[in-house]
């Protein structure tokens, strides 16, 4: 919409320059801010573009104030969508932001995944959700360290979108968001993980494993029926070796399902033959959603299952569910 701004007033590209330093790396808070334009232009632009595509309507922070939540509508049809951003406390602060409104995949400890699919963000909804926590943190004097697609939705699943946005946050002249400190999260859709590669992108990729066994998997994650365990895990390994950077496989524990010690020699197993050093793997506790049908396993179920894992070598940490009190830890968001 910029862009057909200053074509439609014949603006020298120079204003494109300032726009996208004052936009994506000072992170205005209106277009008053854009003092490197005249009044005047600035006056045209309010009235041609919109500053942002979403309005945060709603925000809930945890008790310890480390996680905020925000409900977005987006101005195109008002539809609701969440994102959070996490304080980690040590000065990195990472988005979880969504892409989807709704999840066609329909996990079944997933929050979103019980929402029917609404639709996909555009690749500019996207990147509004980072500039919205951007301009909070300045105004903190700190800065986002991480972004992760671990909201709701499936990336892989809104490909096109999901590569736009990320494009406008690495590239130099928009945000320089380094491509490192991006991960893709994936309930693991084979065929566009090789699509990931021959696109070229050079980001972090997490697996939503869950399960060591294809029909545990299918069980929990009904996508998993299309796309066979092995085949799946020797794309992302492949991934790891391309881009010689550690894959985190995300693994929810779930008591009695799949936290037994044998399902962790399963899962050793299955990571197995590859670098060590490409490999982690991320205990999550189950964080119960709805009217839950499953049960978060026990903290000595989960340190059984991290000690078979740690004496296989493969590096594994556990995550601490960030605003549990606010159900807005990643990948649990849904617009009640
Ligand atoms: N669709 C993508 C990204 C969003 S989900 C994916 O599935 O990977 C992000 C993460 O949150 C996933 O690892 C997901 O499995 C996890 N998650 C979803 N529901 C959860 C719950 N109830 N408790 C703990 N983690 C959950
Ligand atoms: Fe969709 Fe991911 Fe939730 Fe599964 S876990 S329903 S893929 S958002």
């Amino acid at each position: 919409m910029i862009d057909e701004f200053i074509k439609k007033n014949l603006l020298a590209s120079f204003r494109m320059a300032q726009f996208n330093q004052a936009f994506y790396k000072d992170y205005i808070s209106s277009f008053d801010e854009l003092t490197t334009w005249s009044k005047r232009l600035r006056e045209e632009l309010k009235k041609a573009v919109s500053f942002s595509t979403l309005v945060a309507v709603k925000k809930i922070e945890s008790s310890d104030h480390g996680t905020q939540k925000v409900l977005f509508s987006r101005i195109s049809d008002d539809k609701c969508f969440e994102s959070v951003l996490m304080r980690h406390g040590d000065g990195r602060n990472t988005v979880c932001v969504s892409c989807m409104i709704g999840c066609p995949v329909g996990c079944l400890f997933c929050a979103t995944g019980k929402m029917k699919f609404v639709g996909n963000l555009s690749a500019q909804e996207i990147v509004d959700q980072v500039l919205h926590f951007a301009r909070l943190l300045k105004k903190e004097k700190q800065s986002l360290s991480n972004i992760v697609f671990m909201g709701m939705g499936e990336p892989l699943l809104n490909l096109d979108q999901v590569m736009e946005s990320i494009k406008i946050l690495n590239s130099a002249e928009k945000m320089g968001f380094g491509i490192r400190r991006i991960t893709i999260s994936t309930s693991g859709i084979t065929p566009k993980i090789f699509e990931l590669m021959k696109r070229g992108y050079k980001g972090r990729l997490a697996l939503s494993l869950h399960a060591p066994l294809q029909k545990l998997r299918e069980s929990i994650i009904p996508i998993a029926k299309k796309y066979e365990l092995l085949e799946l895990v020797s794309a992302v390994k492949a991934f790891a070796t391309r881009t010689q950077l550690r894959v985190s496989y995300e693994y929810i524990l779930i008591s009695g399902l799949n936290d037994k010690p044998t399902h962790a020699q399963k899962l050793v197993r299955l990571l197995s033959k590859t670098d060590p050093e490409l490999v982690h793997v991320n205990l999550i506790p189950y964080n119960p959603v709805g009217k839950a049908a499953f049960i978060r396993s026990s903290s000595n179920a989960i340190h059984a299952f991290a000690d078979v894992l740690t004496h296989a070598g493969i590096q594994n940490t556990f995550r601490v569910t960030m605003g549990d009190d606010i159900k807005a830890a990643c990948g649990q968001l849904a617009a009640e």
